[in-house]
């Protein structure tokens, strides 16, 4: 799996290291670390390491070894931005996995 690397993007510079996190999990397609600005008592973001801007430039293969991620770590919601225009910050897909509160839907 070759991973391609935007070196003005914050998540692949935490995704290959040169910039530290507290990582909870990684293997070679994916990383899972906490939000800095947490929302919630449990808040972490899994994302693929090579860069793709947002989930619409993810195959059915990097979708599933993200969501594979999120199985194997914890009971939650899953909430991803997709754009601007939905709230994305990082224009690095990325994977909110949120608990340890009730959450409301509003
Ligand atoms: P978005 O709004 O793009 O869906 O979410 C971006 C998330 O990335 C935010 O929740 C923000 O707190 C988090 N974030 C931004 N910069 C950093 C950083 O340097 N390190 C970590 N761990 N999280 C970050
Ligand atoms: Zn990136």
């Amino acid at each position: 799996m070759s991973v391609h690397s935007d070196e003005n993007c914050i998540f692949c510079k935490i995704a290959s290291g040169k910039i530290p996190s507290k990582k909870i999990a990684e293997n070679d397609e994916v990383i899972a670390f906490h939000d800095i600005a947490p929302k919630a008592p449990v808040h972490f973001l899994v994302l693929p390491k090579t860069h793709v801007t947002d989930i619409m430039a993810m195959d059915a293969k990097l979708m599933g070894a993200c969501l594979a991620m999120i199985q194997s770590i914890a009971g939650f919601r899953v909430i991803n931005n997709c754009g601007a225009n939905a709230g994305q910050t990082v224009m690095h897909a990325h994977f909110h996995v949120i608990s340890g509160k009730m959450l409301g839907f509003e």
